[in-house]
Formats: C-alpha cells, structure tokens, sequence
C-alpha cells in the first residue's frame, strides 16, 4: 500500500527552515538529501545559536570561578545537566555524567567499574548487533582481566534470539550490555524486559540508547537499567557532547576513570581524595558549551514530541521499504518496518554499497556505506558492508521517492 504525502503528521517544511544546512547545494548545484541521520543528525538555528551565545555572553570555565561570569557558566552547565537527566527520567542529577560521547561513557564503565568488579571466568555478554563502542571496550577489559565476552545471537530477520538469554545469562555474568535501538538494522530491542531478565540473575546492565534517545520516547528509570548512555550529535545536539546515566549507588563505588583537575577534592604529595558524583567523573575541563546547548536541542525535539517524530520515521522507513522489496537483487536486513526506527539497510546483489553510495551522492543524496561500526552484525548476515538510508523527522517521503529513483538508475549503470 502506498502511503500518500500527505499522511506526513509533522509540519515537514517548517522543521526543515530551521535547519540551515539542509539549504545546502552539493557537488555545487545538486540540492542535498541528507539520509545519514543514524551516523549524525543535523542542528536546527535553536541549537547553533544556543552555542554561539555561549561564547558571546557565558563563557568561562566551569566549577572553578570567584566571579560572576563562572558562576554563571556553571549555573547553565548544572541546568542543562538537570534538563538532560529530566528528558530521559532521570530526576538525580548527580547520576547524570557529562562525556564526549556514547564511546566515551561506555569505555568509563568498561574501565572503572570493569576492572574494580570483573576478573577471570567472569563473562560480559554483549549481542550480535552491538556498535563496536559496545565490543571492543569489552574486549580490552577481557584483555586486562581475563574474563570472556558472550554474545546474544540473531535471529535471521535481525532480532534478538531470546531464546538464548537463559543459558548466556549465567552464574558467571557480571554485565549485560546492549542497545536499546541496533544502528544498522534500526529493531528496537525489548529493553525492560532484558534489564528485567538480567536483574533477576544479579547482573549488572548497561544499555547503549544512542540511537533510541533521539528517537521516541525514553526512560531510564523505567527501564531500570544500572548505566544508560547516549551522543548529543545523533539528537539535533551539539558534537563532542555525551551522557553516562549510572545508579547512584553505583557510581559512587566506582573507583575515577581519568585523574586531573575538578575531580578531587584535595590533593597532596601522598595522594588524593575523589570529589563527589558527578565531579568525580569530569576530569578536566569539559564541552562547556556544547553542554550548555544541550539545553536547546532537547527543547526543541521536546517542541516537535519524540514519538511524533518516531511515527514520522516509521512512516519514511516504510515507503523506502516499499521501493527497496519492489527490487528483486536488493536485500534488506532486519525486522519488518513496525519494528524498527527510521533506518534501513540493505545489500543489491552485484552492486558494492561503495560504488551506490558514490552514486547517489552524485545526485545529492548522503547515505552510509560500509560496515557502520558493526562488523560483527554483518559478519552474522554473511555480507562485509551494506547501505544504510537514516532518517528523521527533517526529511520528507519526496526526498525518499527521490532515492527510490536514483535506486533504478544505479542498479541500471553497474548491472547493466
Ligand atoms: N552506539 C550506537 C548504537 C551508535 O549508533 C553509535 C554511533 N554510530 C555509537 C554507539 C557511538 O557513538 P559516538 O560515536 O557518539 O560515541
């Protein structure tokens, strides 16, 4: 069934004047589509301003001042730190660390609770469609301690075999983590129901909501999960802005994961003292004003509702499923489309996702090829790279019928 236009529930074109770069020509003259939203969202003027004003009326360094222009940085630090944890349900600031990323969160676990609570025999299990941020800081601390790294497998239309869970969480798990939403195959994970399954085998769990924070919807208290992280850059956000959400309780046992200035409260020649959550977990002077523009992202998503934007993206994910299934050499992965957010991916038999994406760059449309950080995902499907097409709420089905066409025109030049 095709979805008419106007089924678009989000006024489209008013979203996109606040976005100055989606006014940009590529390749000089070629208007651009911008489908890579998964990888990095785009900013509205809100949120450029927000950051521009920092530096034209606030700036100072934070948590460190006798004057009035530090206070009040730090004032609009600390409110924009309330404003993030209130967004995802989180009402304790103090359980709200500031990182440069979802990355940067997962490595401070991975490093500090990691090496305080895991040794050898313990496992960590992780799935089959985790982002490599979600591996490989598992696998330096299977490096440094001995334990071993598990994987949730598969199922062959890209969900979870829960199956499996039973059995893979066992007497030797310490940890669980998993995203909340794969990058890739956009399936949204059962999220309370795996914390739930964790939980009543005591295993710790961390869940990885970059790609499910911008994209409905999110609570983490309701989740109830132990640690939760998440970019700013893949929500309208600044970049170089991240969130670790960590159980009070928790954090506090936590040993500091990088030493340095704003994380102690006294130091000598003999030694220091940790400063108090989420201090502790700051060293160093932070993303000041990426931080304080946080602020202006999540009004400004909160002014257009996450779940609006959700259906938006369902709704666009849809009519490119639609165009993709009435190609016979292309395959998509994962779930169907009521399952997932605004992401496909998908292989054309005979054509590299390389040489599609060059393709359709050439006529202004920016998708992702590659492995998208999740080689083990892939390695899963028997393919080593595919296309992702990512969207939100910004782009319109115009733009996605656009991509339904150029598809024609690529299969036609590289099959001939
Ligand atoms: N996890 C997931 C699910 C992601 O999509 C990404 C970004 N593609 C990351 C982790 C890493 O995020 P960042 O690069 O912002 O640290």
């Amino acid at each position: 069934m095709t979805i008419a236009p106007s089924a678009e529930e989000l006024d489209v074109q008013r979203i996109r004047a606040d976005f100055p770069i989606l006014a940009t020509q590529v390749h000089d003259s070629v208007p651009l589509i911008y489908f890579d939203n998964a990888a990095s969202t785009q900013r509205p003027q809100a949120v450029i301003s927000a950051i521009d004003d920092v530096y034209t009326q606030t700036f100072a360094n934070v948590h460190r001042g006798s004057h009035w222009l530090s206070d009040k940085s730090t004032e609009e630090y600390e409110q924009s730190r309330q404003a993030v944890g209130e967004f995802v349900g989180i009402s304790n600031s103090h359980e709200i660390v500031f990182t440069s990323g979802t990355t940067a969160g997962i490595n401070l676990v991975a490093r500090s609770w990691g090496d305080a609570n895991v040794g050898p025999g313990d496992e960590i299990l992780l799935t089959e469609m985790e982002h490599h941020s979600n591996i490989v800081p598992w696998q330096q601390l299977a490096e440094r301690t001995g334990c071993r790294v598990r994987f949730v497998p598969l199922t062959d239309d890209g969900q979870l075999d829960l199956e499996q869970l039973p059995s893979l969480l066992n007497q030797a798990t310490k940890l669980f983590a998993f995203a909340a939403v794969s990058n890739v195959l956009g399936t949204i994970n059962p999220v309370k129901q795996l914390v739930d399954a964790a939980h009543e085998k005591g295993v710790v769990t961390l869940v990885d909501a970059a790609q499910a924070v911008p994209h409905g919807e999110v609570n983490f208290s309701a989740w109830a999960t132990d640690f939760a992280v998440f970019s700013g850059h893949k929500m309208m956000g600044p970049s170089g802005i991240g969130v670790l959400y960590g159980r009070e309780e928790l954090l506090e046992s936590m040993p500091p994961f990088l030493g340095g200035g704003s994380m102690i409260t006294q130091v000598s020649k003999d030694g220091y003292s940790p400063a108090l959550l989420p201090a502790k977990f700051e060293a160093g002077t932070p993303a000041i004003a990426p931080a304080i523009a946080m602020k202006a992202a999540l009004k400004y998503l909160e002014q257009i509702g996450v779940e609006r934007i959700l259906r938006h993206e369902q709704m666009l994910v849809e009519r490119a499923d639609e165009h993709l299934r009435n190609i016979d050499v292309v395959r998509t992965l994962g779930p169907s489309t009521k399952r997932k957010t605004g992401i496909i991916s998908f292989v054309i038999d005979g054509v590299h996702p390389q040489d599609l994406a060059s393709y359709l760059d050439r006529k202004g449309i920016a998708i992702r090829a590659g492995h998208h950080c999740a080689m083990p995902l892939h390695d899963r499907f028997g393919i080593s790279a595919s296309a992702r097409v990512s969207f939100y709420a910004y782009n319109t089905l115009d733009e996605v019928d656009a991509f339904g066409d150029a598809l024609h025109g690529a299969i036609k030049l590289f099959r001939g």
